[in-house]
Order: structure tokens, then sequence, then C-alpha cells
């Protein structure tokens, strides 16, 4: 018997989730999410996503818009095991109460607080913390890619500090409102909160972050400095990087040395929706002076939490116990 699960709110994220569930083995979309009977809501119905409107007051304007819904939230959570939210940031908070009056696990995303569940999860790191759990959150794009490069490098030379500064994207591709179109914007409340939400996953690390907002809309790039407590050369450092799941190291050197030129690298490996779901560190941008380790990475904002949701079902549903195992399944059914 797969395990069934739903997506409320099917969005940038709301989508690539539900079509990285159905290429599982162990779980299958029940149904998803939306508020209108817009393209996307045509997207599902061909991606074989039985489609639900997010409220009752939504249910007139599909009719009028000739789209069929099996029902409303209320009747989709009768048939999930788990409910994965992925409404724009904020809204989780307000759903958790009608996911948990149904009796359905709930998984919210980056843009809700840690509070929230007390679990933030990223399979490298806490895959355990989510075991059984009844409800988690996926940590963002950005603390996802930190954590992604960090916490291998804490396990093998321990880690004294880090400082990143963030390139971050202004608005996803689709967006009508987001960052000025010419414009750089640093944020002034400082540091930022990417620090403390890489915490929540790997506490006790000791990081700080600065961020700045630019007008593009795919990928933002991190500049990584980590002082390590044992010296590490440069090859160390991208042995260990290459055997790290969901890292993906590019260069300069084979033609690689923009964000844009990684999104093109996507598309030629056939990615669905163009996606890298990895995080790509630069292997030339890797520098190592006595035990500071300098380092860029770049993070698709749109793919990189997709498979994370995934094991976190995995995890929270008690599918399968070893991190390493469920990272490697999602992995092979995504085309990792
Ligand atoms: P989005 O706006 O692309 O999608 C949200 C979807 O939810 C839309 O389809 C919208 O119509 C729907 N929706 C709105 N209100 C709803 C409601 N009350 N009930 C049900 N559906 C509702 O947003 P997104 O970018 O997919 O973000 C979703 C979550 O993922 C947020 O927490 C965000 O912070 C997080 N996240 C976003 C990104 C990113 O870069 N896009 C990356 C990582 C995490």
């Amino acid at each position: 018997m797969k395990v069934k699960v739903g997506i409320n709110g099917y969005g940038t994220i709301g989508k690539r989730v539900a079509w990285a569930v159905n290429r599982q083995d162990d779980m299958e979309i029940v149904g998803v999410t939306k508020t209108r009977p817009s393209y996307e809501a045509s997207t599902a119905l061909r991606e074989g996503c039985p489609l639900y409107a997010a409220r009752s007051e939504d249910l007139d304007n599909f009719e009028r818009g000739g789209i069929k819904v099996q029902g409303i939230l209320d009747d989709l959570l009768k048939k999930v095991d788990v409910i994965v939210d992925c409404t724009p940031g904020g809204t989780g908070a307000k759903n958790k109460d009608i996911y948990d009056k149904a009796g359905a696990k709930s998984i919210y995303q980056g843009g809700e607080g840690h509070e929230m569940t007390g679990i933030s999860f990223n399979a490298l790191a806490n895959y355990h913390e989510a075991w059984g759990a009844s409800s988690a959150r996926v940590v963002s794009c950005n603390t996802t890619g930190l954590v992604r490069t960090l916490f291998p490098l804490q396990q093998a030379f321990g880690i004294n500090k880090v400082f990143a500064s963030l390139i971050r994207r202004g608005a996803d591709p689709a967006d009508k409102k987001g960052a000025a179109l010419n414009a750089i914007e640093p944020s002034l409340k400082l540091p930022t909160h990417h620090g403390p939400d890489v915490k929540t996953v790997m506490q006790g690390l000791d990081i700080q972050t600065m961020a700045v907002v630019t007008p593009t809309t795919l990928m933002h790039l991190h500049c990584v400095t980590a002082d390590l407590k044992r010296t590490a050369s440069e090859p160390e450092v991208l042995d260990l990087w290459s055997s790290t799941p969901r890292v993906r190291l590019v260069s300069g050197k084979d033609g690689i040395k923009n964000t844009g030129q990684i999104m093109e690298l996507a598309k030629d490996l056939g990615r669905p929706r163009g996606d890298m779901m990895e995080i790509a560190v630069w292997k030339d941008g890797v520098k190592v002076v006595g035990n500071t380790l300098y380092y860029y990475q770049a993070i698709h904002q749109e793919s990189d939490v997709v498979p994370e949701n995934v094991d976190c079902i995995r995890a929270m549903m008690k599918l399968e116990k070893d991190n390493l195992a469920s990272i490697a399944k999602t992995n092979r059914a995504v085309g990792l």
C-alpha cells in the first residue's frame, strides 16, 4: 500500500513536489488543491493529480471555468496520510489546526516558522528528527543549500565559524511582483535571518549571514567563508562534496561561469521543468587559506527542496529508517 499524499497549494513548489511524489514507488498523490481554475489547475489534471478547490467559496469559480474538481480541501484531507502544505509563506500556520483536526500528518515549507512544528528538516543532516513525527517543516531553499554543503564539512573537519553572503534572485520567473527591475537591494536587518534558520537544523553552528536581492529570477548565489577546526586541502574538500548527495560540482573551465549556464545544463540534462535540484558548487572557486575555506555555490530556488519533501514524507511515515537509503531512492526516482 502506497502512502497517500495531498498537496495544499499547487504553485511553484507544490507542483514539483507532486511530480516527485508520483515518481516514487512507496507513495502517491491522491489530490492537490488550487484556489482558481488557472493554467496550473489544468497542469495538475494533465499530470494525473486529482484536483480539489482550496476553499468552498472557490467552487463556483471552478464551475464557471469549466474545470471539474473532486471537492474541497476538507474532502481531500479525509483521503490523505500526509498533507504537504505549499501555500504562500505564513498561510501554512493558519492551516495547521485544520490538518490536525482532520488527523492528517502535515509538512510545511520554509515560509513558515520553526516553532510551529519544532522540526526543521534536511534529509542529510537530521532525517531521524522527523521519524514518525506528526508535523515538520522542510527548510527554505537557501537554508537547504547551506546545510547541504556545511553539514558534510562539519562531519569531516569540524567548523568553528561560518560567514555567508547571499545574493538572492528577486522573484521567481512566473511572479508578477518581487524586486525592483533595475536595482540591487541589501537586507538592512543584520545579520539576516538565514543564519538562525540554518541553526534550526545544525544546532550550535556559529553562522552569520548578509543578503542582497538582485533583479534576476533564477538561482541564488552564496559566497561562503568557513573557518574549519582541522586543516583541509582543496582536493579533500572537493572529494567530500563529490560524494555528498545532491551536491553537483561544476567548473568554469567547462564553461559554467554563471547561474544561467547552470540552468542551461539542467535543461540539457533533460530535467523536468529545467530543474537543478542539486546545489551547484564551483570546483575552481574553492580555496583554502590556512584553516579558512572559501567557496561559491548556486541554488535553484524552485527545486532544491523538492526531494527533501519526499524524504520528509518517508521519515514521518516510517517507510525507510536509513536517511542515505531514502535519499538514494528519491534521487533514483527523480533522475538525479
Ligand atoms: P506560489 O505562490 O508559487 O504557490 C503557492 C500556491 O498556493 C499558489 O498556487 C496559490 O494559488 C496557492 N494558495 C494561495 N493561498 C492558498 C490557500 N489559502 N489555500 C490553498 N492554496 C493557496 O508559492 P511557492 O513559491 O510555491 O511557495 C510556497 C512555500 O514554499 C512558501 O512557504 C515559500 O516560502 C516556500 N519556498 C518557496 C521557494 C521559492 O523560491 N519559490 C523556495 C523554497 C521554499
